[in-house]
């Protein structure tokens, strides 16, 4: 996985479409984010924080009772022991820092099921910033409980009404407050997403879980690679940081998306927030509502690269629907005693249906990024078990 070319292109997909007003902001953070990229005192502030204080390496856990049923050898990349409970903490740590180097005071978020807004409180506090996480109403219920811990960690909280009030709204809330405000403010997205450099430079970010998890699953199975790579997308910034990993392996690369927000499965070429991806669009064009049981993955896009990866070959995309996932979520807690989130969970079904088939050959080797821990999804799944 290399840099996009151009502005921000991956094939025919990436891009800067954004309001004239924020072009020198994104120039501007990609200006700073390549300076800091090759500044070994930058690397080495992140490496430190992301090792003293957020938990790295993450642990690669063999998934012993799983794979005896499944008759595959299942690794476990455990982002869910990750400070804050996911991947998200990797990049947010990355961009905060970032943001401070050039001398913002002020980080903004978006978020779905809470995750990023945490992360972003979290980083915030650690780094004496102000935050505000701007979050879609719909959201705000399901997830009470990171709302509270992002007010906690003092962040504002705003509630976004508009559209379907989920994390679609919440981006646009975000994008439009960022114009408003880009003198202090850096503007700390979430996933692979948005205009350059952010898809770009959140990969480069979360490409820390591809590459400990090579060393890692070379050191579980011997030597050589896992014969496949499996994460969930949302917006593709965990499977993104796992594929960077593999990218150039002969690991087959598999990325599992909620049926209901499968952008790789049913969207058609469009632009969403600032940049040209596949998208679910209605008959009119419109930016068509994703429905999922975790709302981390209800989405309507996908990140560019994935496109474009996609287009390539090299990377399969994937759906599992929500009553798999429910099951991967309770099979998973039983076998090996890991609660993981309704996201995560997406790539743990898939799992469970290939094993076994052509898809995935009994015998295979397995790596599983493990996007997330389940606390935050505890009162879903009260409502979905008898
Ligand atoms: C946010 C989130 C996701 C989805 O985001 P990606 O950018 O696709 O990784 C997946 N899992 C968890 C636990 C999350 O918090």
């Amino acid at each position: 996985m290399r840099e996009p070319s151009g502005i921000g292109r991956f094939g025919e997909y990436g891009g800067r479409f954004v309001p004239e007003s924020l072009i020198p902001a994104c120039r501007a953070i990609e200006e700073a984010f390549r300076d800091a990229w090759a500044d070994p005192g930058f690397r080495g502030e992140l490496d430190r924080l992301l090792s003293v204080y957020a938990g790295r390496p993450t642990p690669m856990t063999p998934a012993t009772n799983l794979s005896a049923e499944l008759g595959v050898h299942l690794l476990l990349k455990r982002e869910d022991l990750a400070h804050t409970g996911s991947h998200k903490i990797n990049n947010v740590l990355g961009q905060a820092l970032l943001a401070r180097r050039m001398g913002k005071t002020r980080l903004i978020a978006e978020t779905g099921a809470g995750q990023h807004g945490v992360a972003t409180a979290t980083a915030a506090a650690l780094l004496g910033m102000e935050c505000t996480v701007y979050m879609g109403a719909k959201d705000i219920e399901r997830q009470e409980l990171n709302v509270f811990r992002m007010k906690m960690l003092g962040a504002e909280v705003v509630a976004v009404h508009s559209g379907s009030r989920t994390l679609k709204d919440a981006c646009n809330e975000a994008m439009r407050q960022w114009v408003s405000r880009v003198e202090d403010t850096h503007y700390c997205l979430g996933s692979v997403m948005g205009p350059h450099p952010y898809p770009w430079m959140v990969r480069e970010f979360q490409r820390v879980i591809g590459e400990e998890s090579r060393g890692q699953a070379a050191s579980a199975l011997g030597a050589g690679v896992p014969d496949y790579v499996v994460a969930c997308i949302g917006g593709g910034s965990n499977a993104a940081g796992t594929f960077a990993g593999f990218v150039g392996t002969a690991a087959r690369l598999v990325g599992v998306e909620a049926a209901g927000g499968a952008a790789m499965a049913h969207g058609e070429q469009g632009i969403v927030h600032g940049f040209r991806s596949k998208v679910l669009q209605d008959e009119h064009g419109q930016i068509a509502e994703a429905h999922s049981i975790s709302a981390g993955l209800d989405y309507p896009g996908i990140g560019p690269e994935h496109a474009h990866l996609g287009d390539m070959g090299r990377v399969r995309y994937v759906t599992v629907d929500d009553g798999e996932v429910l099951d991967a979520v309770h099979r998973l807690a039983r076998s090996e005693g890991i609660l993981c989130a309704l996201e995560s969970a997406h790539a743990v079904a898939w799992v469970m249906r290939a094993a076994g088939t052509d898809e995935l050959p009994a015998g295979s080797t397995v790596v599983l990024t493990l996007s997330g821990r389940g606390d935050k999804d505890m009162a879903t799944l009260m409502e979905h078990t008898r």
